[in-house]
């Protein structure tokens, strides 16, 4: 068998499996592919029977099943820096993004307030409405965006070239807003992200390198996928950006070394699922899994629940294992209360949650907490806690720095 057939194999039996294993499976059977071979062909989008020459980790990764940080590391090992340099530039847009939300917060509550004033023009203007479930449900009668939108309801992935034609088709062509587009792509991917998601919708619109937007263009959907698509003509021509009266401020980073004191009671989310690394010492009078969907209470995919689901019980079999206690499992933040403070908890302790649904509800949950003298304690991972500082501007900044940050991670 060749390597890119073992690889498609591969890549069509473990999108089933949200689990730590599978993915550092997925993460060994892609490194022998993850220099050169990346660095050419990444940009190929060869359809969903063939991912080879792209890594697939990103569930994982989201999940953080698999780290970042893992995925490097593993990868420098088996490949020269020059060679290895362009995935490992790619893995580190994760922690870019997420650093740039982290310290602009007000990109993701206007997001939020826009989306559901969007809910409410759809429900009035029925020519808006028209136009939003054509795209949803892959009608519009341009093959390689139909394509796309039943490709990512059916499987939650999209190639990364087809995720930025989607949605520059979806706002330039069809001009529908982009939130719509960012919640339909949320909901439905594995690897569904507020901030990768949120940024790169707003990247290809022109919002987040200001008047800089991405067009689509049917010679480039044709060289890339391998002529499968060639939408000419149907297109439009132009990009211009789209406009907001919001400023979105630089707010300062705060990232304190978490306080653990008296009893201590573990808090899993789908943002963390590998908890027994990040606190080996712990020892916690009992762990409690936040079942809540990390893209919030919009109706999910069912790819994208599956995997989440999938990869919170993974965590859940590995921590009462790891720490020996049983897990108590409770789909919200008021569950969450009584289960600490029937405990007599001082503090819970957590991975830190960034900026997203499962960070909203933790926060709404605070005020409660507090009041019964219970704290949160959240412990950054060191990947975010170096990468974060240089996600302030554009990405070139970060890497820029990717040499240092690297050192400082011990890669
Ligand atoms: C409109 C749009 C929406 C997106 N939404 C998401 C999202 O919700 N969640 C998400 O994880 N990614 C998102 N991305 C980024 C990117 O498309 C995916 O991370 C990538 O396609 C995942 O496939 P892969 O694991 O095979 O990537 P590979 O090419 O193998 O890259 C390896 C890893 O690097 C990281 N990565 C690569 N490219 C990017 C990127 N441009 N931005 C951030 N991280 C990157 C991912 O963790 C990925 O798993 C979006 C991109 C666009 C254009």
């Amino acid at each position: 068998m060749s390597l890119q057939q073992s690889s498609k194999l591969q890549q069509a039996s473990v999108f089933q499996s949200p689990t730590r294993r599978a993915g550092l499976n997925q993460l060994e059977a892609f490194l022998p592919n993850s220099g050169l071979h990346y660095a050419s062909w990444r940009n190929s989008d060869l359809g969903p029977d063939d991912r080879s020459n792209v890594s697939v980790l990103s569930p994982w990764l989201r999940h953080r099943l698999v780290t970042e940080t893992e995925a490097v590391k593993r990868s420098l090992e088996e490949q020269s820096f020059d060679a290895a340099e362009k995935f490992v530039q790619e893995v580190f847009w994760r922690a870019y993004f997420k650093g740039w939300l982290e310290q602009h917060p007000s990109v993701w509550t206007n997001y939020k307030q826009q989306t559901s004033l969007l809910d409410n023009f759809l429900a009035e203007d029925q020519a808006l409405r028209c136009r939003y479930e054509t795209a949803l449900e892959g009608r519009t009668g341009i093959d390689c965006f139909d394509h796309w939108a039943m490709e990512l309801v059916e499987t939650g992935y999209l190639h990364n070239h087809a995720r930025m034609w989607f949605a520059s088709i979806w706002v330039f062509t069809l001009k529908l807003p982009w939130e719509l587009g960012a919640d339909f792509f949320l909901r439905h991917l594995m690897d569904g992200d507020p901030a990768s998601n949120t940024l790169s919708w707003r990247w290809v619109a022109g919002l987040h390198t200001k008047g800089k937007t991405y067009l689509a263009r049917s010679s480039n959907i044709e060289k890339f996928t391998n002529g499968r698509f060639k939408p000419v003509g149907q297109l439009s021509a132009k990009a211009e950006p789209v406009h907001e009266s919001a400023e979105h401020s630089l707010e300062p980073l705060e990232l304190p070394e978490p306080e653990l004191f008296g009893r201590i009671g573990l808090l899993l989310t789908g943002e963390d699922c590998f908890p027994e690394q990040l606190f080996p010492e712990l020892e916690p009078v009992s762990i409690f899994a936040l079942t809540v969907d990390i893209r919030g209470d919009r109706a999910t995919g069912s790819c994208a629940e599956t995997f989440t689901k999938g990869a919170l019980s993974d965590a859940v079999k590995r921590s009462a294992s790891h720490f020996s206690q049983d897990v108590v499992e409770g789909s919200d933040t008021e569950t969450l209360c009584e289960w600490a403070r029937d405990l007599g908890l001082d503090t819970i302790v957590t991975a830190y949650v960034p900026i997203g649904p499962v960070g909203d509800r933790l926060e709404a949950a605070q005020a409660s907490l507090v009041e019964s003298g219970i704290s949160i304690a959240k412990r950054i991972r060191d990947h975010d806690r170096v990468s974060w500082p240089h996600a302030t501007k554009g990405y070139f900044k970060l890497k820029k720095q990717l040499p240092d940050i690297l050192q400082e991670l011990g890669i």
